[in-house]
């Protein structure tokens, strides 16, 4: 049965004339931290690269000091950025966002800077300048307040609806493997398909792939494995990590903040970096 449901991703790769770049995402790090580590172990032992998407208020020292560890043990299978602020619904109607088109750019560029500044005091230079903002939803204020930060990509799903981003990348994910798997009556089979689909005919761009660890049994992770040992070994795939699809590779400075930091930010940086010495 684990080889069934790959049989359409394997004859759609098979039918490929040109490569294709695949990278996995996996939002709300911070949360559930065993079954993280249990799909970190997952990726690990295929030798296939992942990014986390870090909730900066719910990451601990504890998770912190563990992922970093393992970044500095293989920078090249691990990446790290930010996943909103807190993960709080701000919206009073409509569809779930963080940073939705209720709160003003002001308040919107004082969570992303402060959550900025604690990821980087605890993971220094292993974060990457990429943003996936909760539920892949923002506004034209985030996209504003990204740039005026130093911010190198957004990633949010294929279908968003367009936003003036000057010179930040888009990398986007197109399959929601949790999403396809609750909502169907046969889930692997859609979920072979749904990969399947998004091979034929040539896909452009890299292809993205949303995972949610908290949500996520073992029935997943062996599923996982099995998708992953075939996208290592087929010729016409490469696993890659996001910042690999970065113009710079190298974050240039952040530009002058545009609001002045409040005191209570820097002091729950500081206290996020002192709680995690020596690392
Ligand atoms: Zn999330």
């Amino acid at each position: 049965m684990l080889a069934d449901w790959l049989t359409p991703v394997r004859a759609a790769l098979d039918a490929r004339e040109q490569a294709i770049e695949i990278f996995f995402r996996d939002d709300d790090a911070g949360w559930d931290d065993d079954r993280l580590y249990a799909l970190l172990d997952c990726f690990r032992d295929c030798n296939v690269p992942i990014d986390l998407a870090v909730i900066p208020d719910a990451l601990s020292p504890s998770l912190a000091g563990s992922l970093l560890g393992r970044w500095r043990r293989n920078p090249f299978l691990l990446g790290l950025h930010q996943h909103g602020y807190s993960h709080n619904n701000h919206e009073n109607q409509g569809r779930k966002c963080e940073f939705g088109i209720s709160r003003s750019e002001e308040q919107q560029f004082k969570d992303l800077l402060v959550g900025k500044q604690q990821l980087e005091c605890l993971f220094g230079s292993a974060l990457d300048r990429i943003f996936t903002p909760p539920w892949n939803r923002c506004s034209q204020a985030t996209a504003d307040s990204l740039l005026k930060l130093g911010f190198q990509a957004l990633s949010r799903n294929r279908s968003a609806a367009p936003l003036h981003i000057g010179t930040l990348q888009e990398i986007p994910v197109a399959i929601d493997w949790c999403g396809i798997r609750i909502k169907s009556a046969q889930p692997w089979l859609a979920l072979g398909q749904a990969v399947a689909d998004v091979l034929y005919p040539e896909y452009p761009a890299p292809l993205g792939i949303m995972l949610h660890h908290a949500v996520m049994g073992v029935d997943d992770l062996e599923h996982l494995q099995a998708l992953l040992q075939l996208l290592r070994e087929h010729p016409t795939t490469h696993c890659r990590l996001m910042r690999e699809f970065l113009c710079e590779p190298k974050a240039v400075d952040a530009p002058a903040s545009a609001f002045p930091l409040e005191p209570q930010a820097v002091l729950t940086a500081m206290q996020s970096y002192l709680l995690t010495k020596p690392l």
